[in-house]
């Protein structure tokens, strides 16, 4: 039996005659920029996360860079961020010649290590960028009394988080990316919401921020061809905006379909003595974009899964401290030790709502197979 890591197909063919209609559709009214469909889906953002203002772009990526700009994560100023995660996280800062200052993360649920934050804080800390990685949230009462304390801005990369929420010690949950002063989500097509194409979500509280970010994303203009600052091009294509609305109306369902087939997984794998199944923490709401085990004699392992034609993926094998990119950072091996062991140890596994139980059973068998060889 072959199983995908990932696939976009099976989706497709069950709601094909939506999607067909959605995209025909754009193409029949040609306003393929910043069409109507990209306003629906801002608003269907903003009542979705509860924001006040959603802003779309045309990647998570680019949404890190601009939020980086519009918070001062520039010109010298530090900020303190986690090295174990995707490269856009961290290139935000230095792309503006910002400093990343690296936190190691938890081990059990690899996010920043919200308990060594503050003996990095400086007075040239400009601002913190927790990243809300695979299925729950960062620790966001922790980094949001450290921000108060020390009056620093707080940028979420929420782009692995949509639909995830954060009740912590508060009275009510609330969406990634809303509790910071600004949150993006990336809709690259594997994400939980994901695009037929890249694309990406800026949100905020704040009527002031909202309003830059407006003019950054067509060149820093105010009106036509009045700029205010020199701004980016990215704006959000109608078409995917358009594939992104239909996704969205099933939104709650493919969440919860993700925790039945991570529950599948961890019926199976948690006896299993080799492997390490992560935990939740804190009280919140997570999404189950990945399921991540650790898992002993890892890189065998994965040789094993795929001479059986099951796909995996391993997110992410070397920390950003340890990339080629960041040498002039100065860190070496051993600076940030729970992240390199988790990078030689993880290991995520298929999910997807259409995922089947058999196909869930097949790779825990083969799992399974391997340590008893
Ligand atoms: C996917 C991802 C991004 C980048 O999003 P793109 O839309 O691919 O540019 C940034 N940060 C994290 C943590 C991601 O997983």
């Amino acid at each position: 039996m072959k199983v995908n890591f990932y696939t976009s197909t099976r989706e497709y063919n069950e709601k094909k005659a939506e999607f067909d209609k959605a995209v025909l559709d754009v193409m029949a009214k040609g306003s393929f920029i910043l069409g109507p469909q990209v306003g629906e889906l801002e608003e269907a953002i903003k009542e979705y996360t509860g924001a006040k203002h959603a802003i779309a772009v045309a990647s998570g990526t680019d949404a890190l860079v601009m939020t980086s700009d519009i918070l001062g994560f520039k010109n010298g100023k530090e900020v303190i961020t986690s090295p174990f995660t995707f490269l856009a996280s961290t290139s935000c800062i230095a792309k503006h010649n910002a400093k990343p200052v690296f936190v190691d993360i938890d081990e059990e649920t690899f996010n920043i290590d919200v308990n060594k934050i503050e003996e990095k804080i400086t007075s040239n800390t400009a601002g913190i960028i927790p990243i809300h990685l695979f299925s729950q949230m960062a620790d966001m009462d922790k980094i949001m009394d450290l921000a108060a304390k020390h009056d620093l801005r707080v940028l979420e990369d929420a782009a692995e988080a949509f639909g995830m929420k954060w009740k912590g010690n508060g009275s009510s949950y609330k969406h990634s990316g809303s509790i910071g002063d600004m949150g993006i989500f990336s809709f690259f097509p594997t994400k939980t919401l994901g695009a037929y194409g890249d694309a990406g979500m800026i949100i905020t509280n704040d009527d002031e921020l909202a309003k830059k970010t407006k003019m950054l994303r067509v060149h820093g203009a105010a009106k036509k061809y009045h700029y205010e600052y020199i701004g980016y091009n990215s704006r959000l294509d109608t078409m995917q905006a358009a594939v992104l609305l239909v996704k969205l109306k099933y939104m709650n369902e493919s969440i919860k379909k993700r925790e039945i087939v991570a529950n599948w997984y961890k019926e199976r794998l948690s006896h299993c003595e080799y492997i390490k199944i992560p935990g939740i923490k804190g009280d919140q709401n997570p999404v189950y974009y990945v399921f991540n085990i650790l898992a002993q004699k890892r890189d065998e392992l994965a040789a094993f899964l795929k001479e059986n034609e099951i796909g995996y993926s391993i997110y992410y094998p070397i920390p950003l401290h340890l990339q080629n990119c960041f040498s002039y950072l100065g860190h070496k091996k051993g600076d940030f030790p729970v992240s390199e062991r988790v990078s030689g140890e993880i290991l995520a596994l298929p999910i997807y709502p259409e995922i089947t139980e058999e196909e869930v059973d097949f790779v825990c068998e083969t799992i399974k197979k391997f340590y008893s060889k």
